[in-house]
């Protein structure tokens, strides 16, 4: 039963930086919308993996059909997209990703903000340790009969970047990636561009790693969850290696260093977390059609999400790594070999348990996706390791990323309310030892 509740009275101001991711997302689609006729090249691209500043140095514009299905589910258009793949023949198991971004195609390729989106002049391939990855461009190939670049990155089972893995990736860069952006474009490959991008994507990587990293203080300043999914936008998608990019995590860090200050918890859709109850570490993607209403089930019971492996997919910035512009090539290699789809089952754990300790979490939570066969295989195996290495429990709800059918509120709100009982129970148990 809730005791704490957020306070509801205290109407959210819109921060500088959310204004700023507003009109930063407004304006790419705006230039996406009219690209071709301004003679701008469109490449589509996925989030694990995505060669950002190469394709900046080329000056062609991403379109990263991970993102376009994820706001169509948080604006319930997913339903409908995914029926409509569905007439098509794709199964009910395939990634409803997918399906959600076939079905968007085959309805007029819309975009987020009601403008249609151009079709691909190229399909930038990078596979980072998800199979459906290839098949999802083999379908977009078929769809648009565009050329495209296939990135093959050696999945990273030992946790180890070993030489020869990066000099494979640079030389598919050299032979493959950079040739086919030279063709498409009609541009020579610029390195001193490359670099420039490069030096502005790790200045605002410092920023967002300060930002997720101010959850280790209690009471935490942000939700590194729900909240984290907006701090990671512009960096996993579009804006990185740009000055609009650097300008708003430079704004996002002084909020969060203001609320630091004022020893306030993280913002929520209504009001703030007066009293920090429980500190949880999540596993796995959120549910989108219905997040705001999976987001309260956890801030009305004063519970706050303090790390997340599903901010890590773009990227595993905290744990060190920074675009490096004096290695242009390697560190491109060294990004993709490092994101999350790409590590093995013991990393994950490892990664995981680093979290629960260092960010002084009360339990950790899975969100096992049924759609999503890179995150959800192994999860009940993480839970079992997890409880015994780090002694604090896990909790396992299940839902789907934007298939409406598959997310119970009632079943996970339950699992929820169940599960924080289990925590104040293991408390008592405790303060009586
Ligand atoms: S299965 Fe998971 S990682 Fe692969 S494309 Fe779908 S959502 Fe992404």
């Amino acid at each position: 039963m809730s005791t704490v509740k957020a306070n509801p009275v205290a109407a959210v101001q819109k921060e500088r930086s959310m204004e700023l991711q507003k009109q930063m997302i407004a304006a790419h689609y705006d230039a996406l919308s009219e690209a071709h006729e301004r003679g701008r090249k469109v490449v589509y691209t996925f989030v694990p993996g995505n060669l950002t500043e190469l394709m900046r140095a080329f000056e062609v514009l991403p379109v990263l059909p991970e993102i376009n299905a994820l706001q169509s589910g948080m604006r319930k258009l997913s339903g409908d997209y995914i029926t409509e793949a569905e007439k098509y023949g794709h199964s009910e198991d395939v990634c409803t990703y997918v399906k959600c971004d076939i079905g968007m195609l085959k309805k007029g390729n819309i975009g987020p903000t009601g403008k249609k989106l151009p079709n691909p002049d190229l399909l930038l391939l990078s596979y980072t340790g998800c199979f459906t990855f290839m098949k999802w461009f083999e379908l977009l190939r078929q769809e648009y009969g565009c050329p495209v670049a296939m990135l093959h990155v050696p999945y990273q089972s030992d946790g180890v970047i070993q030489p020869h893995h990066l000099d494979y990736i640079v030389k598919q860069l050299q032979t493959e990636v950079i040739p086919k952006l030279e063709g498409v474009t009609g541009r020579r490959f610029d390195q001193e561009r490359l670099r420039e991008t490069l030096r502005l994507s790790a200045r605002a990587e410092d920023d967002l790693v300060w930002v997720l990293e101010s959850a280790k203080n209690i009471p935490s300043p942000i939700d590194a969850y729900f909240g984290g999914v907006y701090y990671i936008g512009p960096m996993f998608s579009t804006f990185r290696g740009t000055p609009e990019g650097v300008e708003y995590y430079r704004a996002l860090r002084s909020e969060v260093a203001e609320r630091l200050h004022l020893g306030l918890g993280p913002v929520l859709p209504e009001g703030r977390i007066e009293h920090e109850r429980y500190r949880l570490v999540i596993e796995g993607p959120p549910n989108w059609t219905s997040f705001r209403e999976f987001w309260k089930m956890f801030y009305e019971e004063s519970a706050v999400i303090v790390a997340s492996t599903y901010t890590k997919v773009g990227g595993l910035y905290d744990r060190g790594f920074r675009h490096d512009p004096a290695r242009p090539l390697e560190t491109l290699a060294e990004y993709c070999m490092g994101c999350y789809t790409n590590l093995g089952l013991p990393t994950r754990v490892r990664l995981l348990e680093q979290y629960i300790r260092d960010y002084r979490a009360d339990g950790f939570m899975i969100n096992s996706v049924k759609s999503c066969n890179s995150f959800s295989v192994g999860q009940l195996l993480m839970l079992r390791q997890l409880e015994e290495r780090t002694g604090v429990p896990g909790g396992f709800i299940e839902s789907d990323l934007v298939d409406p059918r598959y997310f119970s509120a009632a079943n996970i709100k339950n699992r929820i309310e169940s599960y924080l009982q289990m925590i104040d129970q293991r408390r008592e148990t405790q303060s009586q030892a």
